[in-house]
């Protein structure tokens, strides 16, 4: 499903991602864990072209490594990847209704009336029927960004990114969003989940990828990384966020 090869991403002279390799099979769930400013946001940007790498691929599915001006080849591959935020984007000014409808109906994917028909029932399966008509202002946080996964959704994604999606989220909203990944992980979705959520990592992964300093330190299935990893590296950082 997804091809990575010796990518690396730079900022001017800082180099931020240092040549990762990284493959993911359809239906498979990979969370990446590390820490703060390890290039983790950056990797998961260069998946969907929100960064361009510097050097090095990304193939989706069995499409063609994507040229980074190839304009029609970037908009394909930002429909067949979503993408979840921290900050859950959605626009403030539309409904969540209208939020859902916008991309599949501008991008001719559906008609009106099929776009908001799927989108009714995607807000069922999450709960969230009864705010179909309600703006994102009156939804919690929990809410919100659980109506930025339906949304992503409704693109009919191939795999699709989380990055840090429940970390600005109120304590006792963050169990709801997690529940709706759990649910999508078990429905055979592809996955890939920037996440500081262990308890999440260690029961829906298949596989834990460690990243530190621009590069994947270790990766392996989370019982293995979370009870015996085998670099000092993921033993610190993981001594340090458990204990
Ligand atoms: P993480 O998500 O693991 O916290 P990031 O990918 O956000 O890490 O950041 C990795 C490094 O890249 C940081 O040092 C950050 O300051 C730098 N960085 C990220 N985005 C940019 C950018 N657009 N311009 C310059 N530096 C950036
Ligand atoms: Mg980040």
């Amino acid at each position: 499903m997804l091809t990575v090869r010796n990518l690396h991403k730079r900022f001017g002279s800082h180099e931020v991602i240092k040549g990762v390799d990284m493959d993911v099979h359809e239906g498979e769930v990979v969370v990446i864990i590390g820490p703060s400013g390890s290039g983790k946001s950056t990797f998961i940007r260069c998946l969907n072209s929100l960064e361009a790498p510097t050097s090095g691929t990304v193939v989706i599915g069995d499409g063609a490594a994507v040229d980074a001006d190839d304009r029609k080849a970037l908009a394909r591959l930002r429909e067949e990847v979503g993408m979840v935020f921290q900050d859950y984007t959605l626009f403030p000014h539309l409904s969540v209704m209208a939020n859902m409808c916008l991309a599949p109906v501008k991008l001719k994917r559906a008609s009106k009336t099929q776009a908001q028909d799927t989108a009714l029932a995607m807000l069922d399966k999450v709960g969230l029927r009864h705010k179909a008509h309600s703006f994102p202002s009156e939804l919690s946080g929990g809410q919100q960004q659980r109506v930025a996964i339906v949304r992503a959704l409704a693109m009919k994604p191939k795999l699709l990114l989380f990055d840090e999606p429940t970390s600005a989220l109120d304590p006792e909203t963050v169990g709801d969003v997690l529940n709706v990944m759990k649910d999508l992980a078990a429905e055979g979705m592809t996955m890939i989940v920037v996440t500081h959520e262990m308890g999440f990592a260690r029961e829906v992964a298949d596989r834990v990828v460690f990243f530190d300093g621009g590069q994947i330190v270790e990766m392996g299935p989370p019982a293995q990384i979370f009870s015996a990893p085998r670099q000092p590296r993921t033993q610190a950082f993981l001594h340090s966020v458990l204990h």
